[in-house]
């Protein structure tokens, strides 16, 4: 008889967003019509950009006409989206060879498909508070994960040191959900530490489109010595609104070999057998993403967030409550103030404020006592949830 991955029963229910809308539920039902400020979104609100929808309808009337048809497209990438991504790195002083850009359908598809390069026996760090899906899919594959607390007192921005010895070092910059962003400096100290381990960093930049500071990187690649220890994987769903549309992008630099395998074949090998490409449409609705004119309005609609972030870290400066994130990140990261729990804030929130955020603690232990707000809301609810938060706190 066929026997299952017995490690699926080793995954922790994913409670947290299940819970939250359960509590949420229970509010709505005791008060109809009751309005909420939704905080705790992880989505966009804003539409696709001009460029963006331009491009979808032009490549639709291409796939009506004979000639301009497209079918399978390449299993990496189309080529004129690899060139695009490759010619914006450059950009910003990153030099890498289109063949090191492989076309994803976004970053979680890839944060899972990936991990078909390393064995089974290697093992995993998680820096938490962590994007949770990146300890589900390693308990799937059996492997054995470290976990690295960070706290107030390193902003949320662990060093590495002895208990951090693992083969597979997942780093998200700027974090989801704690906002926080290596500096060039700290990022180093994580890639030379990689290298000295034989280690690979698998590097989420989800979010590096909201980065204001100019010490932190927007790649990884910008740092010396990463091309020989890490992969990148990003995301054209917060960058340029395609949560729905579906687009990211992986960097595997050529330079990255362990026991003589190059990871850059062996993923051309992996895509080639397990996809056919991200479709033609969407690819092209990518590429406008790259040129100047999206460019400057997916600035526009990221500056609508970024608007929010700022009511928010206001009303917070105000109160003297302690938080990271909201300057390079749609994420603001706040200690509940008084020692709240996370949930007892969650249901303070709610209960008297009609505000939903998320509770730290889902995004592992260290997260407990913090909240998560999202900057990815409407400005007019925004400014309302600020206000609300202002009057209950100053109670
Ligand atoms: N990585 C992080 C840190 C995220 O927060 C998210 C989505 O919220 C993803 C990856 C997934 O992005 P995508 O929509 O490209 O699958």
């Amino acid at each position: 008889m066929i026997k299952p991955n017995r490690h699926y029963a080793d995954l922790k229910d994913s409670y947290l967003f299940y819970h939250i809308a359960q509590k949420t539920k229970a509010y709505l039902a005791e008060h109809p019509g009751a309005h909420l400020y939704r905080l705790g979104i992880g989505d966009v609100s804003l539409p696709l950009c001009g460029a963006v929808i331009r491009a979808l309808h032009e490549a639709v009337d291409d796939q009506s006409d004979k000639d301009r048809f497209h079918g399978y497209m390449p299993e990496c990438g189309a080529p004129f989206l690899r060139e695009a991504i490759a010619a914006h790195y450059r950009k910003r002083g990153t030099s890498l060879d289109d063949d090191e850009v492989f076309v994803s359908s976004g970053a979680s598809d890839e944060l899972g498909d990936i991990l078909d390069l390393f064995d089974r026996q290697s093992s995993a760090l998680i820096m938490e508070p962590a994007y949770p899906a990146y300890v589900d899919a390693n308990v799937m594959a059996g492997r054995r994960i470290l976990h690295l607390s960070s706290g107030e007192e390193n902003g949320f921005l662990p060093e590495p040191c002895e208990e951090a010895r693992a083969d597979l070092l997942y780093i998200c910059s700027p974090n989801n959900p704690t906002g926080a962003a290596f500096s060039r400096e700290k990022l180093a100290r994580w890639v030379d530490f990689a290298n000295e381990n034989g280690s690979v960093i698998l590097f989420d930049a989800a979010y590096e489109a909201f980065i204001e500071d100019e010490t932190v990187p927007h790649s990884i690649f910008e740092i010396d010595g990463a091309k020989t220890c890490a992969i990148e994987i990003c995301s054209l769903s917060k960058t340029a609104g395609f949560t729905g549309t579906r687009l990211g992008y992986t960097v595997i630099p050529k330079a990255l070999v362990r026991s003589g395998m190059r990871f850059n074949d062996m993923w051309v090998r992996n895509r080639t057998t397990k996809t056919n490409g991200v479709s033609y449409i969407i690819q092209k609705g990518g590429a406008a993403v790259f040129t100047e004119e999206g460019q400057r309005q997916i600035r526009e609609n990221i500056l609508v967030y970024k608007r929010n972030a700022r009511v928010l870290m206001d009303v917070l400066d105000a109160l003297g409550i302690w938080y990271c994130g909201g300057k390079n990140a749609p994420y603001i990261w706040l200690k509940c103030p008084g020692g709240m729990g996370s949930w007892e804030f969650f249901d303070r929130l709610l209960t008297e404020a009609q505000i939903v955020g998320t509770p730290g603690e889902g995004f592992g232990a260290c997260g407990e006592g913090f909240f998560r707000f999202s900057t990815f809301g409407n400005p007019e609810d925004t400014k309302e949830a600020a206000a609300r938060l202002s009057r209950l706190l100053s109670e």
